[in-house]
């Protein structure tokens, strides 16, 4: 299945120098987590999470209890956290070792249920407050029945509480984001009074680092900094890409002027032109909003703008002004800055285009 001409291209050391980056910024004692959900958003889950182990991360966190799960077979001793563990896989994910974030009632009492009929003792849980994303998490009023759940039971341990900003990258939000770290001190000050032990505490993503860095707790979660975005022109400068997306040109063709390229003939050519076709499709993760025109790839350091649909498999670009040949190595994502640009255009973020690279391209680790 694997496409071996189109290949995401993944830098540990890239991903090296933006953990040293983060971790500068950081208070000695702060510890990082690294959020490795999605593939290692779309890179290489398990390439990246071995490497934030030696690194010295303190903590990782997916989404889901499959992609912890691919982790623990690989070798991955750290602590994962699971960030929407499903009712039905808590067996799995006791069996992995890996730890729940509990946000509800619901996802609490079945998970004592399902601990409880283990031996266990400590199981380290992880308790959500929703403090105005309103995605996931208890609210201040749980408290004290969730207090009175937990002091009835020695299966678990609390090993954390946390929750999550809503618009961490947006100064114009400033003022709601300093209201969400504040309800969650209240809430953190509350428990930890009524529960007698202190679990570890902390709220801030990437963007929550570079913009509210005096509330970093005891830990942050960082993921999209990891991979290379600061979510601001002037951190993502000093990061380095970790994924470099890089095809081959498989064929030229010369168009005439009246010819059409693709399908549905959406583009005809008004001149003779140049086209080049590149293995790498909308199943790819190339969405077809960056067809006609809008998107772009690098050959020979030159743009070469999609012509016509983006196909499933394939795209054609115009090389008429650009000295190639059938062969030569191109870039699909080339740096941030053409991410940036073609998620702009594409009206996204750069999160929805790394994560949108396809199981079927090759993955390489350099
Ligand atoms: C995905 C996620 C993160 C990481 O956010 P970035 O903006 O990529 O740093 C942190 N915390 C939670 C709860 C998440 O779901």
């Amino acid at each position: 299945m694997m496409n071996h001409v189109s290949v995401l291209e993944i830098s540990l050391a890239a991903l090296q120098h933006n953990y040293n980056f983060f971790k500068s910024r950081l208070l000695k004692s702060t510890k990082i987590l690294g959020v490795v959900k999605a593939f290692g958003y779309g890179s290489e889950s398990v390439a990246i999470a071995k490497h934030l182990e030696t690194l010295g991360a303190n903590y990782l966190a997916v989404a889901y209890v499959k992609e912890g799960l691919v982790l623990r077979k690989a070798g991955v001793k750290l602590p994962i956290l699971v960030l929407h563990p499903q009712i039905a896989q808590f067996d799995l994910l006791i069996e992995n070792c890996l730890e729940p974030n509990l946000y509800n009632f619901r996802s609490l009492e079945a998970f004592l249920n399902m601990v409880s009929k283990t031996k266990l003792d400590n199981y380290p849980i992880h308790i959500k407050f929703n403090t105005g994303l309103n995605r996931l998490g208890f609210v201040v009023d749980d408290i004290s029945k969730i207090i009175s759940i937990l002091k009835a039971t020695t299966s678990v341990k609390l090993a954390s509480i946390f929750s999550h900003l809503a618009a961490s990258e947006d100064l114009s939000e400033k003022a709601f984001t300093l209201n969400q770290i504040s309800q969650f001190k209240a809430i953190a000050n509350t428990l930890i009074k009524e529960l007698g032990y202190t679990p570890m505490q902390h709220i801030l993503n990437t963007s929550g680092v570079v913009n509210y860095s005096e509330s970093q707790f005891d830990m942050v979660r960082i993921g999209i900094g990891l991979y290379g975005f600061g979510n601001e022109e002037n951190i993502t400068k000093q990061l380095e890409l970790v994924g470099v997306l890089k095809s081959k040109i498989s064929q030229i063709h010369n168009i005439e002027a009246g010819q059409t390229v693709g399908y549905n003939r959406a583009f005809t050519s008004a001149t003779a032109i140049k086209t080049a076709t590149i293995p790498i499709g909308h199943a790819d993760g190339v969405s077809r909003q960056q067809g006609n025109g809008v998107g772009y790839v690098y050959i020979n350091n030159q743009k070469a703008f999609i012509i016509g649909n983006v196909c499933m498999d394939m795209l054609m670009v115009n090389v008429t002004d650009i000295a190639c040949a059938e062969g030569d190595a191109i870039f699909i994502y080339r740096d941030q800055a053409h991410i940036e640009d073609l998620a702009a255009k594409q009206n996204t973020i750069p999160y929805e285009l790394l994560t949108a690279i396809s199981q079927r391209i090759g993955r390489k680790i350099v």
